[in-house]
Order: structure tokens, then sequence, then C-alpha cells
């Protein structure tokens, strides 16, 4: 993982943002999609990031229990999250029902600390968030709670569905309900902050980008919206040869026999698999970086290992194997294993969080 493509990429991000008076908040759920939460939460950080993102009140406990004080905001709630320590620790909260509100407010009170909430509208990605018509009953009665003392509206949000596809029309009608959303807030009394950009709404809309934005996989380096900015993809993933071998012509290759051998070659076996991050519909379809070459993966890709085909080339037992990267070289991306199996690069890197792969930092000094 390379921090300075974290702080590269925090930094292009930050500035986007300054430029119509936003803050920016980096969001690691997910262990940072992949990459560490705290490595990344704190490079991200030290390159202008003011708020961390996550999912779970679990993982924004985790962070402060690492040490990390800066504003931390999590919206995905279970029904018996407690919020206490949340709030008490000083997390900012997403709320998108009356239940919620009433988990949160009276946490509040039991603790003796004033929740900080922000109230989600749902806008049109229909997934969570308060439906447009019960919105005003949440505000009123989170107005009601603020007057009391027990907690702060500190924030008006929504989230994105295809902010990816520049132009889409949901884009500006979510704009719109996101608009009568605040106003119904402002009009209670409240003055939050307001926020639904992610990514693609921060890389192409910057009329978009309110007080705070929410970046998350160009924070890695990859971008949803291809042109629209320079990143530097953080992750790489490598091996090394376990045993390279001369193997006959004729011969079939792992399980199922789907690969056979043309004439003699050498054949390398790199010990990762489907455990470890590969999708085996990779299987036939990928390729690595060795020994200053791609080189296609014969055969299915196992629960453990590959085998990649090098021809008459000297690859010898411990050459390095480079499965993805940023590309410079010419190694595959997490972008091209996406691309051939239909998925997008956010789950080949988030899929990268196996105990068995031991993760290595490069970079991020001061
Ligand atoms: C994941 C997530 C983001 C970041 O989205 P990206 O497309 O990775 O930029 C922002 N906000 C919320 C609520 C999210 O769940």
């Amino acid at each position: 993982m390379d921090l300075d493509a974290i702080r590269y990429n925090v930094d292009q991000l930050t500035r986007l943002a300054a430029r119509t008076g936003a803050q920016t908040m980096a969001v690691i759920k997910a262990d940072a999609y992949g990459h560490g939460a705290l490595a990344v939460g704190n490079a991200a950080l030290a390159a202008g990031a003011s708020w961390l993102g996550v999912a779970s009140v679990d993982e924004a406990l985790a962070l402060r229990g690492a040490g990390i004080q800066s504003r931390v905001f999590c919206w995905l709630h279970t029904v018996d999250d407690n919020f206490g320590p949340a709030v008490a620790a000083g997390i900012h909260l997403s709320v998108a029902s009356l239940r919620q509100l009433w988990a949160v407010n009276s946490a509040a009170r039991a603790v003796g600390v004033e929740a900080k909430v922000h109230l989600k509208i749902d806008t049109g990605l229909t997934r969570s968030g308060c439906q447009p018509a019960e919105w005003s009953a949440l505000v009123e009665a989170a107005a009601t709670a603020q007057a009391e003392g027990s907690l702060e509206v500190a924030g008006v949000w929504s989230h994105l569905a295809c902010a990816d596809e520049p132009g889409h029309p949901s884009v500006d009608r979510q704009a719109a309900r996101l608009d009568d959303a605040y106003k119904v807030a402002a009009n209670a009394g409240l003055n939050p902050i307001r926020h639904i950009a992610n990514s693609a709404a921060t890389l192409t809309r910057p009329d978009l980008h309110f007080d705070l934005v929410r970046p998350g996989i160009a924070v890695y380096g990859l971008n949803p919206v291809p042109g629209s900015a320079t990143l530097r993809p953080a992750m790489s993933f490598r091996s090394t040869v376990s045993l390279a071998r001369r193997v006959p012509a004729g011969e079939a290759v792992s399980y199922g026999h789907t690969w056979t051998t043309e004439s003699e070659t050498t054949l390398a076996l790199v010990p990762v698999g489907y455990a470890d991050g590969i999708p085996r519909t990779l299987s036939g379809r990928m390729e690595v970086w060795l020994g200053g070459r791609r080189r296609p993966v014969v055969g299915r890709v196992c629960m453990d290992q590959i085998v990649v085909d090098c021809g008459d080339d000297p690859i010898t037992d411990g050459d390095e194997v480079l499965l993805f990267g940023p590309g410079d070289r010419g190694e595959p991306t997490a972008r091209e294993w996406a691309d051939t199996i239909g998925t997008i690069d956010y789950e080949i890197v988030t899929g990268m969080y196996r105990p068995r792969v031991s993760r290595s930092y490069v970079g991020g000094r001061r």
C-alpha cells in the first residue's frame, strides 16, 4: 500500500473541494476499502481531510480507540447498536428515522453528552434514509430534541445513485430533493451542514460539494469517472514464484485440465489463489507481471495457487510476481480485473482484505 499515493489523491480531492469552500471527509469504511483504515485515515488527515467516514459505529469506535481524534461520521446502524459510547466519543451519527432519533437521543441523555446527528433524507437512491413524506416529522422531532439540549442537528445529508454516469438525470433530481429537505430543516430553525457528494460527484459536480464532500474510491486512486482526474492507485498485490519447473508438451494443467502445454515450457507456481482475493472467475483470463513482462495465468485459479506460463524465459524460484498495481510498468490493474469479470474495482480491492495476505506500507512519512 502506497501511502504517498493516498496523500497525493487526498491532496487533489481536498484542493477540488476547497475551491467550492467544502471540507473533505475521507471514507475509510470496510477497513479503507481493504487498504487499512488506520494507516489510510492518518495519511488522509495529514493530506488535508478533516473528517473520516465509516459505515458502522464499531468502525468509528475502532478509530477512536486507535487514537484518531478528527471528526468521524458513521451511517449504518442496527437495532441493537448501543449509541452511548459513540456519543460519548463525539462520533457524528446518521439518523434516518424517528426510531433512530429516539435511540440516539436517549443514549445522549444517558451519557450526558450532546449527540451530533446528521439527518439522512432519501433523495432517490432508495436504500436508506428518511422518505420525503416523513421528513417534516423527523426534522420537527430533531429540532425539539435540539432545543432540549440532548442533541445537535449537525448535518442534513444524502447519497447519490448514479453520480458515476455524468449527466444522468437522477443526479439533478436528487440534488433538488436535498435542497427541498434542507429548506425544511432551515425553516425549523436548524443550521446544519449539507453533504451528498461521493467521489464521482466530488470530481465532476462542484455544484454539489456543499459544505463537505465524501470521497471513498478516489482516495485509493481508483477513478469512478475515468479521465476526470489523475489519481494514483495505492494498492499493489505481490507474491513470489514458489516453484518454477520445465514441463513437457501435451501436459494438462491444474484442476479440470482446462489448459494444455503446446510445447515444452516453464510453468511458475505462485502461492496465491481465490482465498487470497483472486476471483476464481479470472481463470484463463488473467495475466501477471513477472520477469519484466506480462505472462498468462494458465488453468484454473485454485484456492491457494495459480500457475503462470513463462515459456523459455529464465524464471526461477523467488522471482517477484506483481498481480496488480498502479499500471505504470504495464502490469495489470485492479480495474482490469474488474472489467474482465464484470464487476467494479471497489469489489476487487475491498476483497483483498484477507487474513492470509500480509499488508505492508510504503511512503506516508512527513
Ligand atoms: C461508500 C460511501 C461513500 C464513498 O463512495 P465512493 O463512491 O467510494 O466515493 C460516500 N458516502 C457514503 C454514504 C458511502 O456509503
